[in-house]
């Protein structure tokens, strides 16, 4: 069997079409970083790191990932071999704590291997695809009730929108309810409707908020809270009549753990990134699984890549009752694959292929490559001030 004998590393910069307004920050562009590994033998494996456009969400930075990546985690896998994945990664974790963007890419990019030198795709290495469709929730997130209304309306009719997540909490509370009453009105209930204020909220503001959201049809809240704040997270999800999801709370398998005990979530929601990849997502799905709780397919806007390997992963779960939302290539203004991945139908599809079935576009890569120093993140402030 073939052996690593190279790792590279590069950084790319993508525009996004529009503004994606964070709690924290609005962002025009995302970047990523890109892991791409070659055997003796001439195989090529690519995987990828992003953050939710910025180092907000983790302390991880695509400048900290491709150094963690390229001085320490490199020497560990060059000279391995992809059929040792799991060894691989375990003899990452000793040599780098935590990390899980960085040990993401590279085991994105272990599968991708893996897959092509086995020839299957990477949903059959998981385990086989049980689903070949995930449906999208399309992120409403410019900040302008009109603006989002009529990208609402028009993704629906595109076929790109099976439900709506609407960012909350760049404003203050009452303002930001309005602003969502006000989106729900002119959504009429087209979609289901969902909202993450991103751990914006107090527990006294989001035992408020919540039945105002029940009450213009959201079925969804994700991380209304501090993500260290399980006890809240379990009294909101006990006295809510709709989905109370976990995304910053729930990050690692004993996260889950300690959220199915406390029941201090109904929903949580699973990311690549967050876990650090694909075997770590499946560990949280079983244990949420046999806690009772459905899991969601998150994203931190991936290219290509990164969500071909999210789509695979989902194609492995079985019960997805509110989708997910891998729309990372649709709001970039260029990807770095050769093929674009098939959204219709409301949905994201599974990509045919060996791997994780898709392949850079290295005059893409090279043009978006990031060279020099670069800021491309600005504090928040919504459109028009
Ligand atoms: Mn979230």
């Amino acid at each position: 069997m073939t052996t690593i004998d190279d790792l590279e590393t590069t950084i790319i910069d993508l525009p996004l079409r529009r503004l994606q307004q964070f709690t924290a920050m609005g962002a025009r562009h995302q970047s990523a970083v890109l892991v791409v590994l070659r055997t003796d033998d001439g195989l090529t494996g690519i995987g990828e790191a992003v953050t939710p456009c910025g180092p907000w969400w983790s302390g991880d930075s695509v400048e900290s990932i491709a150094a963690t990546i390229d001085t320490y985690l490199e020497p560990v896998v060059v000279g391995t071999r992809p059929a040792d994945l799991q060894r691989t990664l375990l003899a990452m974790d000793r040599v780098v704590y935590n990390a899980s963007f960085a040990k993401a890419a590279i085991e994105m990019a272990l599968f991708d291997l893996l897959g092509k030198a086995l020839g299957c795709g990477v949903s059959t290495l998981l385990g086989g695809a049980v689903r070949d469709r995930l449906p999208l929730n399309w992120p409403l997130a410019t900040g302008d009730v009109g603006r989002d209304a009529d990208e609402g309306a028009e993704m629906r009719t595109r076929g790109l929108a099976s439900g709506f997540k609407v960012k909350m909490g760049a404003l203050a509370p009452d303002a930001d309810l309005a602003r969502l009453e006000a989106l729900a009105q002119r959504l009429n209930g087209a979609a289901p409707l969902r909202v993450d204020p991103n751990e914006a909220w107090s527990e006294v503001t989001a035992a408020s908020a919540i039945p105002r959201l029940e009450a213009v049809g959201v079925d969804l809240i994700e991380q209304p809270v501090a993500r260290w704040n399980v006890d809240a997270m379990a009294r909101l999800t006990d006295r809510a009549r709709v989905g109370v999801m976990a995304d910053e709370g729930v990050r690692t398998p004993p996260d889950m753990m300690e959220t199915a005990k406390r029941r201090a979530a109904s929903v949580v929601s699973l990311k690549l990134m967050k876990s650090g990849g694909l075997l770590a997502s499946q560990r949280i799905a079983a244990i949420a699984q046999a806690a009772g709780i459905p899991v969601y397919v998150g994203t931190f806007l991936e290219t290509g890549v990164g969500t071909a390997a999210t789509m695979h992963l989902a194609a492995t779960l079985g019960e997805l009752p509110y989708g997910g939302e891998p729309v990372g290539p649709l709001l970039m203004d260029g990807d770095v694959v050769h093929s674009p991945q098939t959204y219709a139908e409301g949905a994201l599809w599974l990509p045919d292929g060996d791997g994780l079935g898709v392949s850079l576009d290295l005059d893409r890569v090279a043009h978006h490559r990031r060279d020099g120093r670069r800021r491309v993140y600005a504090a928040a402030t919504w459109p028009g001030g």
